[in-house]
């Protein structure tokens, strides 16, 4: 099951657009409960970062609600989605003025070294 762009959530949100809230709800019920079941036992977070609360829901939210810095990771996605857009309207310019920070991955994100690059060894 596909979390990001789910096609039932998409049909919900467009009943919820049209007016029609019933329906939307009971789109989003029928979503939540497939995500209910399939990820009963699954991650389905997909924060890379090095992090004891890992698809700990209520205490990573509450923790960024807390420090009022940044949103979750699973929702830089969606928010820079929305940025990209609002960033043409100066040709991409601020990619000029920012760096991305430098992050602590769990290790199965880490890139291995490449054996043929000379300073790699
Ligand atoms: S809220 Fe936090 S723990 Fe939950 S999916 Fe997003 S990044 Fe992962």
């Amino acid at each position: 099951m596909k979390i990001e762009n789910n096609l039932k959530e998409l049909a919900a949100m467009k009943a919820f657009h049209k007016g029609n809230r019933e329906e939307g709800l009971r789109l989003q019920e029928e979503f939540a409960a497939a995500f209910r079941e399939e990820y009963k036992d699954k991650d389905h977070c997909p924060c890379k970062k090095a992090c004891r609360y890992h698809g700990n829901c209520k205490e990573c939210v509450a923790i960024h609600r807390a420090h009022q810095e940044h949103v979750p990771n699973c929702m830089r996605p969606l928010l820079n989605q929305k940025i990209k857009l609002l960033s043409e309207l100066t040709e991409h310019s601020i990619a000029n003025e920012i760096e991305p920070p430098k992050e602590i991955l769990r290790k199965e994100f880490l890139t291995k070294p490449d054996p043929s690059e000379p300073h790699s060894k």
